[in-house]
């Protein structure tokens, strides 16, 4: 139980309500929000209100108090989590991850940062530069991803659409030496209302703009038109200059731009057509596009206008139509946008990736995990991109599930503590719905992918209906026309562990096959400017040499994600979740329904059950001596007994709790919070 909290801020944390019902649970996340106490516990697992207001818990002096001391000492915060994970690390020679899980806007990049902040500040007790060098590495990443992979939604001002698993090693000693980011799926929105446009537009001096071909005003081009009216970005300079410093050459950088200019280029061209030839309306443009892909004109009209087919042995140009023309168009500047965010991260991962560290001299070195991923997302239309977001979720959970009852189950083990089952919603089986092999719905859709001729979203919906029509959790809107779950209905539905989520099939097709025309992959392979060669190795292949498929988006989604999950699986798991009181982004509003549905869907109500099922509290022996001796006669000030563990037993024997007790090899397991209570009042009395 944390220190210094009077119940005047509510219980610090959840395991010592009187009761676990969901109303509890809600009033006193309530009266912890509105007391300005953000944070609370489920046992070790931090849960977070979004406060939308700067707190004062930050500083140096907060970091001070957190530093090297127990969960259950301080008030919660993430800074105790961060200590744990740290200390595991350090004490343990263990691997560990934290998980910061949460729907968008809810405070999960601003965790991570705090947490970040947390662990650079305390370590380093040597001066030595290199450590300096790292942990100064991996916080301006923090600020080149951010512009790259943020944007403007109606949620989040500032909404991170990647998901961002960032490892960070530490020596033998504790420092940081290195470190490595993994993204996951960048939505593609065509660049449009990424952050780091904005920035150009408005930051970018008068010269670089000029070379660039672009306007200082946002609303001359049609992809970012309908981003919305953002708010000025100064930080231009801030992200360029964070580039220089985590090691972007001069010719790196002048290339990230010029792709930023060709995609906005790109969104303004037009096409129009002459009896049945197609045709580009502003051919200008065309030659500003040569010039910023270091190309000539010709092959850019080309490109965009023709694609190379090849039939039996014979290669022909074949033109695009009005249409496809257009299409071709939006998706390269989709593909150059996630490409060059791809490349980014590659790059950031060069330069700070663990080098000239030798096991064998050193000592294993550990790693700490921070995990930023996007939550549950259900929006009124909800299409691919919330799928592949929403499966994340479900496998999260799934591991959440795992962890949590393993981890407790192993410490009951280790401790030699009898254990008794719990039971929960497994979410499996709806995992399976959607990843399963020939069966799952990713199967379903990559097989209709792969189906030659034209394949149609609404025959993706028939299969997909074929299959699954008797799966617990899958209805479509043919099937059952209505359901009354539902606010909006779309195609097909979902029985998410969060709740219920109508899809619509709209754009599945599209989104999951790799729909870049191969003449756009050699045009970017055959540029002159070698870092945006270097982006589009596969142009290299003529085009009777393309045989193989490229994976699928959603394949390569469910293989990411599974690989995510076996890592984090390996590592000693540490969570963070975040909740947002409202959708306004107001202080002071905690928006009862709102919070329920998180809370649900969180499976928060479960975590605690889980964790009470158990043993409320467990502390080490010479801890719980430390804390409690003073109100016992035969421990203070200093017991006689041949062990801590005897004289624990001796001084709850005195209490009357040994009914409530369990006597591990380390710690003392207490069962129910009323008897922490009441070993918290009796101290007090003491003191
Ligand atoms: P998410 O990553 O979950 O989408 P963010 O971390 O970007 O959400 O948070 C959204 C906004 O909420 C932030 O830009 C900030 O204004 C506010 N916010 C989040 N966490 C905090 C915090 N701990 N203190 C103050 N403001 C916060
Ligand atoms: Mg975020």
């Amino acid at each position: 139980m944390a220190e210094h909290e009077s119940l005047e801020f509510g219980k610090a944390d959840f395991v010592l309500l009187d009761n676990v019902s969901l109303e509890e649970f809600m009033a006193n996340l309530k009266l912890r929000f509105e007391k300005g106490r953000i944070y609370t516990y489920i046992g070790e697992v931090v849960v977070s209100v979004n406060p939308y207001r700067a707190m004062n818990i930050y500083g140096r002096d907060t970091i001070e108090q957190y530093k090297g001391r127990e969960l259950y000492e301080r008030p919660p915060h993430l800074f105790a989590i961060a200590d744990a994970a740290y200390k595991a690390m350090k004490r343990r020679n263990k691997d560990t991850c934290i998980v910061i899980s949460g729907e968008s806007g809810a405070g999960k990049t601003e965790a991570s940062k705090y947490i970040m902040q947390y662990i650079a500040a305390i370590t380093n007790p040597s001066q030595r530069a290199e450590v300096e060098r790292v942990k100064n590495m991996l916080l301006k990443s923090n600020c080149v991803l951010e512009a790259f992979g943020n944007a403007k939604t109606n949620r989040n001002d500032n909404s991170s659409r990647f998901g961002k698993y960032m490892d960070i090693n530490f020596d033998f000693k504790g420092d940081p030496i290195g470190g490595h980011i993994n993204n996951y799926l960048l939505e593609k929105v065509g660049g449009g209302v990424f952050k780091c446009i904005f920035q150009l537009v408005k930051g970018a001096p008068d010269a670089q703009l000029r070379s660039l071909h672009i306007q200082r005003d946002p609303t001359a081009y049609t992809y970012i038109k309908v981003g919305g009216q953002i708010k000025v970005f100064a930080d231009f300079k801030a992200v360029t200059d964070a580039m220089k410093v985590i090691g972007f050459t001069t010719e790196e950088i002048q290339t990230v731009y010029k792709i930023l200019a060709t995609i906005l280029h790109l969104g303004n061209l037009k096409f129009g057509s002459d009896g049945d030839v197609t045709l580009i309306e502003n051919s200008k443009l065309v030659s500003v596009l040569g010039d910023l892909l270091s190309t000539k004109d010709e092959n850019v009209e080309k490109a965009l206008l023709y694609r190379t087919v090849a039939t039996g042995r014979d290669v022909i140009d074949k033109q695009h139509t009005h249409q496809e023309a257009s299409y071709g168009r939006d998706a390269l500047a989709k593909a150059i946008y996630e490409r060059l965010f791809c490349w980014i991260v590659g790059r950031i991962n060069d330069i700070i990736e663990v080098k000239n560290y030798d096991a064998r001299v050193h000592g294993k070195n550990t790693v700490i995990g921070v995990l930023d991923i996007y939550g549950f997302e259900i929006f009124q239309n909800n299409s691919f991109e919330q799928f592949c977001i929403n499966y994340c979720n479900e496998k999260l959970q799934q591991l959440f599930i795992q962890l949590v009852l393993k981890q407790e189950q192993e410490e009951y083990e280790r401790e030699g503590i009898p254990w008794k089952h719990i039971d929960y919603f497994n979410n499996q089986i709806i995992v399976d719905l959607v990843e399963q092999q020939h069966k799952g719905i990713f199967a379903v859709l990559d097989e209709a992918c792969m189906n030659v001729g034209k394949v149609t979203d609404e025959m993706f919906l028939q299969a997909l209906n074929g299959k699954l029509a008797k799966h617990a959790h899958y209805t479509s809107r043919k099937l059952s026309p209505t359901d009354k779950n539902l606010e909006f209905d779309r195609d097909f539905r979902i029985r998410h562990y969060a709740g219920n989520v109508a899809y619509s099939v709209v754009g599945f097709i599209d989104k999951n096959k790799d729909t870049l025309f191969q003449d756009f992959k050699r045009l970017l392979y055959n540029s002159s400017n070698p870092v945006l060669k270097a982006m589009w190795p596969e142009g290299k292949l003529r085009i009777t040499e393309v045989t193989k498929r490229p994976l699928t988006a959603a394949t390569l989604f469910k293989n990411s994600m599974i690989s995510l999950v076996e890592n984090l699986a390996s590592k000693e798991p540490y969570y963070v979740r975040c909740i947002k009181p409202n959708d306004v982004k107001s202080p002071l509003l905690f928006e009862h329904e709102r919070c329920k549905h998180q809370v649900e869907y969180l499976g928060l109500l479960e975590n605690v059950r889980v964790r009470r099922a158990g043993f409320a509290n467990r502390q080490l022996y010479p801890r719980f001596l430390q804390r409690y001796k003073m109100i016992s006669e035969f421990t203070w000030p200093n017991h006689d007994l041949p062990s801590d563990k005897e004289a624990v037993k001796r001084l709850l024997q005195g209490c009357g709790f040994e009914h409530d007790v369990a006597y591990g090899k380390t710690k003392v397991f207490i069962r129910t919070p009323r008897t922490i209570f009441s070993l918290e009042e009796q101290r007090a009395e003491m003191v």
